[in-house]
C-alpha cells in the first residue's frame, strides 16, 4: 500500500463515527473468556513462500513500550524485539519493520503466566482492540473463545472507539514506517530472520530509526 492509500483510507476512517461499528461488534457477542487463546503460541501464518508468522508475534506502537515501561519499570528490550518476520535487507543492513512483544522460549507472549495477562492494565492497543480488526469494509472477528454471549451497546461502543483509534494510529505509523524506509521498501525483499541471526537490526517504528543488536532470536 502506498502513502497515498494509506492517507485516504486514514481521512475515511476520520471521517467515520465510531457507532458505524458498533451492530457488528454488539453482534459478535464478545465477551472475553480469558482463554489466553490470543497470547499463546497456536499456529504458524504464511506470509510469503519463506516467512511464517506465529499466530501470537504481536506489532507493538512505541507508545505501548512506552506505557509497558512505565507500569512495569522494565526496560526497552524486556518489554519488545524487532519484528523479526518482518525484515528487509538492502545488502548492507537488516532493516526490521516495527516492534512484536517479546515472546518466551515456548512462544507465548512473556506477559501471560499463570493463565492470566500479567501487565492487563498497560496492555498494548492490539490485545485492547483483540479479536476485532477493521477490514475492507466492515469490522472483521479474528479466531476467539469469547463471542457468542451478550454484549451491552455502552461496552461495543467503547470497542468501538478503541479500534477506531488503534487503526488511525496503524495507519499513520505506516505512513511513518514507509517514510523512513524509502526506497528499501520492496516486498520481494522482506524477509524473517533467522533463528540464530545475530548482529544489528535497525527498526523503523514511524517515530525514529532505532539500532538494535541482536544476540540471538
Ligand atoms: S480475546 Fe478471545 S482468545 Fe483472547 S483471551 Fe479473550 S476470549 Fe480468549
Ligand atoms: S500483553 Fe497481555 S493480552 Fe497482550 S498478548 Fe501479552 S498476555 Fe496477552
Amino acid at each position: 500500500m502506498d502513502i497515498a492509500s494509506l492517507r485516504s483510507r486514514t481521512g475515511r476512517l476520520i471521517h467515520t463515527h465510531s457507532s458505524a461499528y458498533v451492530p457488528h461488534i454488539r453482534g459478535s457477542g464478545f465477551s472475553c473468556a480469558r482463554c489466553g487463546w490470543c497470547c499463546r503460541n497456536n499456529f504458524d501464518i504464511k506470509i510469503t513462500q519463506d516467512i511464517s508468522r506465529p499466530s501470537n508475534a504481536i506489532s507493538i506502537f512505541p507508545d505501548d513500550i512506552r506505557r509497558i515501561i512505565k507500569g512495569t519499570g522494565l526496560q526497552w528490550d524486556e518489554v519488545a524485539q524487532p519484528d523479526i518476520y518482518s525484515c528487509l535487507s538492502d545488502g548492507d543492513n537488516i532493516w526490521a519493520i516495527g516492534w512484536i512483544l517479546q515472546r518466551n522460549d515456548a512462544g507465548d507472549c512473556i506477559f501471560y503466566r499463570n493463565n492470566e495477562c500479567t501487565i492487563y492494565e498497560w496492555r498494548p492497543m492490539i490485545c485492547r482492540c483483540y479479536p476485532f480488526f477493521m477490514g475492507e469494509r466492515d469490522v472483521e472477528v479474528m479466531h476467539c473463545e469469547g463471542p457468542g454471549n451478550e454484549m451491552t451497546q455502552e461496552r461495543a461502543g467503547e470497542m468501538a472507539r478503541i479500534l477506531k483509534r488503534y487503526e488511525i494510529k496503524k495507519l499513520r505509523s505506516y505512513i511513518g514506517i514507509i517514510g523512513q524506509l524509502g526506497d528499501r521498501l520492496s516486498f520481494a525483499s522482506l524477509r524473517a530472520l533467522p533463528c540464530n541471526y545475530s548482529g544489528d537490526v535497525f527498526v523503523c517504528d514511524g517515530e525514529r530509526i532505532s539500532n538494535v543488536r541482536l544476540a540471538r532470536c
